[in-house]
């Protein structure tokens, strides 16, 4: 039976004989159905999987060179636009909703050779934090069943976490990729904003949104984002910086590194105890090892909730704004003559409780009369937060911290309580806000019985770095 641990063994395997992209396939489209349970897809593209591996294994018969995703099997969150596919982000409004067009990501995973299994389950508009907010239902933690997987990513994140495909694409505006990764027990990267194209990714919130990547190791990560990063004529926010070939560059990073922690982070009152003595053991284990690692004051975590909600609220409010029964989306059957209550209807129906919640605030703090308390007033505090976290890198290379303050909640935990749910984004939206790469490395088990992770983060398109030293920071966690 084919089992996998990463693209580099798999493509051995390939070029030796002993499995090809067709078995591959029916091997994960066996898994999919076996655990069906965990409601990790929203689509499954059987057929269209098979007849791709094979034709993958015919091209391969002609002795041509291996394509850095050859064969790879690839599930993409139900965010991103894959042509003739429906695309729904989860969410009623677009339940009938096909993309006419190619993401700027997933055209380069298909020239790559990848095979994309299916659409994956997430947070409706990839808003929320357990996965509970999706028109599918929600997705499963594969580890305890009674428990959130994490989210928006929370199908992303299940699919590799219970081998339903190698690696997935997900998008983290807040942590929607490595707060899922940390509660599932996988890695999950967020790169720089910019780093990837954006385009045919659904609109969250414009300025935050960023594709990332699940996966079970660092060098398929690697490989992946060296894939999907670079410049894009369709996305003018996408960085013009080359891309570098990530994975064979994971060996050539400095022997001492300098890590910076914030001390508040750590200290917090809602962080779980088991996870601050984790981290803070681990950390004099760096240390001993002869790297250095730092508490630093940053008195402006207190703000950075607050300022992610009200940003992205307001641009989620604008984005939002083209779903309205005409141009896009879902159209009420209830007769009507009047066109304002036309609207109203089918936003009304299209729309769940949390995107109408984020609607409704966006357009409050973006409110002539609460503009500048709210709107401009957060613009100032992303600034100060990333004037501050360029000080820091001046002098660290390495950010630390926890990706989430506890394990994964139950089911209905934090459902009634959206304060509650947005506070668990502590860790997580600082580096949105900043525009900076952040990851989630599986390090730690709790004695709960659910893993956790470490959470590390480099200056703006330092991926290069920021894969280095997760791979450094996985051995030491052994
Ligand atoms: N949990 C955060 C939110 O609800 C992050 C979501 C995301 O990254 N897409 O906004």
């Amino acid at each position: 039976m084919f089992s996998f641990e990463s693209i580099a063994q798999y493509h051995n395997e390939l070029k030796k004989g002993s499995t090809t992209c067709s078995a591959v396939v029916e091997f994960y489209l066996l898994e999919i159905e076996s655990k069906r349970h965990l409601n990790a897809f929203v689509e499954v593209y059987r057929q269209e999987a098979v007849e791709r591996a094979a034709e993958l294994d015919a091209r391969r018969k002609d002795g041509s060179p291996l394509e850095p995703l050859h064969g790879v099997v690839v599930g993409i969150k139900d965010v991103l636009c894959y042509k003739g596919h429906k695309v729904t982000a989860s969410s009623r409004m677009l339940a009938n909703y096909t993309a006419s067009y190619n993401a700027t990501a997933i055209t380069k995973l298909l020239e790559a050779g990848a095979i994309i299994i299916g659409s994956l389950n997430c947070d409706e508009f990839a808003m929320g934090s357990s996965n509970e907010n999706s028109y599918y239902g929600p997705t499963l933690n594969a580890h305890d069943n009674t428990r959130v997987p994490g989210g928006s990513s929370g199908g992303s994140a299940v699919a590799v976490q219970a081998n339903l495909c190698m690696v997935s694409l997900g998008s983290d505006t807040g942590g929607s990729v490595r707060q899922p990764a940390d509660f599932c027990g996988i890695m999950g990267l967020k790169p720089s904003y910019g780093r990837v194209s954006r385009y045919g990714l659904i609109a969250y919130a414009s300025s935050f949104d960023q594709i990332g990547i699940f996966g079970k190791n660092i060098p398929d990560i690697s490989r992946t984002l060296s894939v999907i990063a670079g410049p894009d004529q369709y996305d003018s926010t996408v960085s013009q910086l080359p891309v570098p070939d990530y994975a064979s560059g994971l060996q050539n990073g400095p022997n001492k590194w300098k890590f910076a922690y914030f001390r508040d982070a750590v200290e917090h009152p809602s962080l779980d105890p088991v996870i601050k003595e984790s981290l803070l053991n681990y950390f004099d284990r760096l240390r001993s090892a002869g790297h250095t690692v730092d508490a630093l004051e940053f008195p402006l975590l207190e703000y950075i909730v607050p300022t992610y909600y009200i940003l992205t609220t307001a641009e989620a409010s604008s984005n939002l704004g083209r779903f309205d029964g005409v141009r896009y989306g879902h159209r009420t059957e209830l007769e009507t003559g009047d066109l304002t209550d036309f609207y109203a209807r089918n936003r009304s129906e299209g729309f769940g409780r949390e995107v109408k919640r984020r609607i409704m605030l966006g357009s409050f703090v973006l409110s002539a009369g609460y503009y500048d308390a709210y709107f401009t007033k957060a613009q100032q505090v992303r600034r100060q937060l990333y004037d501050q976290t360029q000080l820091i890198f001046k002098d660290y290379d390495v950010i630390l911290s926890p990706t989430a303050p506890t394990t994964a909640f139950s089911f209905g935990e934090k459902s009634d309580d959206p304060v509650a749910m947005y506070l668990g984004d502590i860790y997580t939206v600082f580096a949105n806000l900043a525009g900076i790469p952040g990851i989630s490395l599986p390090l730690f088990w709790h004695n709960n019985g659910m893993p956790f992770g470490l959470q590390a983060m480099t200056n703006q398109f330092q991926e290069l770095s920021l894969l280095q030293v997760s791979e450094l920071l996985v051995q030491h966690a052994h």
